[in-house]
């Protein structure tokens, strides 16, 4: 069983190292497709915003043209009131120019109220337009790097799992699949060092009779907490314990 742990060690060091190889490329593309989400969310404000800035802007047109048409009519109900002969007509008028003139100022102050909004709308825009813009060739620029790495990391990828492969042939299938069992459920180590007596995995200590079973190294052993394949290493376990007695 020594011999088939060592190999097992082995088997996951080039295991981890493609693992580690692959990560690297997933977070890093993972982000870009954050990104892109990110990208997607500020065109839609983008277009939202752009969609009710041409709403005020049509609203401006409007009001310019209601002006125009309050203006003239000022103008002639002015005409209208130098021409006037009784002064029943000329009451009346003069109250007509007033009312145009109320429109007028009115409508002016809309005017210049929708201006400023416009100009505001435009700027905003404007800013936003250069953000989408600039995160646009983020993206771009990032993800030609990752289709790169990833291009990059193939052959080590491969050229690792060859060897994972080649090593594999050495260990018995029911510890080979131990082994695979507990690396699908999740990422890092599946076989861990107990040489102090403490699973090394997930920290639990060891029980006793536990710990004397594992030093035997005549079977393979699992955390009873993590499930990992323990091991024991005489070696390390001589180098824990001096550690520990310098340090008393
Ligand atoms: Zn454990």
């Amino acid at each position: 069983m020594k011999k088939q742990l060592e190999m097992l060690i082995e088997l996951q060091k080039i295991d981890l190292a493609q693992e580690a190889l692959r990560l690297d490329v997933d977070k890093r593309r993972e982000k870009v497709e954050a990104d892109s989400d990110l990208l997607q969310e500020l065109e839609q404000t983008l277009d939202s915003q752009t969609a009710s800035l041409n709403e005020t802007k049509k609203l401006l047109e409007n009001k310019r043209i209601e002006l125009e048409e309050a203006k003239k009519g000022e103008e002639h109900a002015n005409v209208k009131l130098n021409a006037v002969t009784n002064s029943r007509d000329y009451a009346a008028l003069e109250r007509e120019v007033e009312n145009f003139k109320k429109m007028v100022t009115q409508v002016e102050g809309e005017i210049e109220q929708l201006q400023s909004a416009v100009a505001a709308g435009d700027e905003t825009n404007a800013k936003h337009r250069e953000e989408y813009e600039a995160l646009f060739a983020e993206i771009e620029k990032s993800r030609k790097e990752v289709d790169e790495a990833a291009a990059s990391i193939e052959d080590r990828v491969k050229a690792l799992q060859d060897q994972s492969n080649e090593i594999a042939k050495g260990i018995k299938p029911q510890v080979l699949a131990r082994y695979r069992f507990i690396r699908s459920k999740r990422p890092g180590a599946a076989v861990v060092s107990a040489s102090g007596g403490t699973c090394t995995g997930c920290h639990m200590k060891l029980q006793p009779q536990a710990f004397i079973v594992l030093q035997r190294q005549n079977s393979l052993e699992c955390c009873q907490n993590c499930q990992r394949i323990i091991y024991f290493d005489k070696d390390e376990a001589e180098a824990l314990h001096n550690n520990h007695s310098n340090k008393s």
